[in-house]
């Protein structure tokens, strides 16, 4: 059997004691009817192959995933404008914080903390006459899965318990950093987080990342290169919030996760990698996916430190 699925299966039947050690989230109650025993691998490279162990063609809700699909579109629209608005220093703080948005004016600490990819989606709002359909084309592109949806009892769900995040989007209106209508723009943001994929859908779309911003056939150049080293950095140093330093310490890869409990890690110029297990650690992030990712660049011998 090839290498990397043998090692992938290993690797997955290592972790299956972890289910139970976790917590699945339930501040947005429709996430917490998710079945928690659920583990997914699924790794692209640069030669097109795709692996897969567990569950990796089971779709869940992406969550904060959606924040690096928020950004790139941000970049791509914007370019470096976007950074007036929105800062590139990791928080230590817990997705959901407030305490530095206003500390800092009203201009949140990155992209991926909460505030940020609020902020992020408000400039989308402001270009896009359709957002939440632009987002939802893009990830049915890049993942090359056409059926891509959206999970509206989630989005709702996050809606009716959203109290925080409408009080991040008024306190940076407040700051004048806040163009649109608040619900207007949640609405987008929720949309963004309830979007449903599975591990090969995510670890192919944002296979781009680990290819210098390029699709894998070379037809589409979603980002430049050194658009591509900067969302890595940011992914390395904020993608896992108040993680991020154990993260880097333990994998050594720029990750985004997300409490649906999704991880997408990259290895720059060799594959891409979205791991899944519901259960979350105390800091939001799926605590058997960062288990995975740590033994997987122990095996493979592989980090960008
Ligand atoms: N939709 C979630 C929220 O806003 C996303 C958080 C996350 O995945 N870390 O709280």
């Amino acid at each position: 059997m090839n290498h990397m699925q043998a090692m992938l299966d290993e690797i997955y039947n290592e972790v299956l004691p972890l289910l139970g050690e976790g917590r699945v989230a339930d501040y947005i109650p429709a996430l917490a009817k998710v079945d928690p025993n659920q583990v997914g691998i699924a790794v692209c490279d640069l030669h097109g192959n795709t692996y897969t162990a567990g569950d990796a063609n089971t779709a869940f809700s992406i969550q904060s995933i959606s924040k690096l699909l928020t950004l790139v579109l941000g970049m791509e629209i914007y370019g470096d404008a976007l950074w007036k608005c929105v800062d590139k220093e990791p928080s230590g703080q817990a997705f959901n914080s407030l305490i530095q948005l206003e500390m800092e004016h009203g201009i949140p600490r990155n992209p991926f903390i909460n505030a940020g990819a609020l902020k992020v989606c408000d400039m989308l709002y402001s270009r896009l006459a359709t957002p939440k359909q632009r987002m939802k084309e893009m990830m049915c592109k890049l993942s090359g899965n056409a059926h891509v949806t959206c999970n509206h009892t989630v989005a709702d769900s996050e809606r009716m318990h959203g109290a925080r995040s409408a009080a991040m989007a008024y306190l940076m209106k407040a700051f004048k950093n806040f163009d649109n209508d608040v619900d207007d723009v949640l609405d987008a943001y929720y949309f963004a987080c309830a979007l449903e994929m599975n591990c090969v859908d995510l670890a192919k779309a944002f296979l781009f990342l680990a290819n210098q911003g390029k699709t894998l056939d070379a037809k589409h150049t979603i980002l430049t290169t050194t658009q591509t080293k900067q969302v890595n950095a940011l992914m390395a140093t904020c993608g896992m919030y108040n993680q991020a330093g154990d993260f880097a310490y333990r994998v050594g890869l720029p990750g985004k996760s997300g409490v649906g409990g999704g991880i997408v890690a990259i290895i720059p110029n060799h594959l891409s990698i979205c791991v899944w297990s519901p259960e979350l650690n105390d800091t939001g992030n799926s605590l058997i996916g960062i288990e995975i990712l740590e033994r997987f660049t122990a095996r493979i011998g592989k980090s960008i430190y």
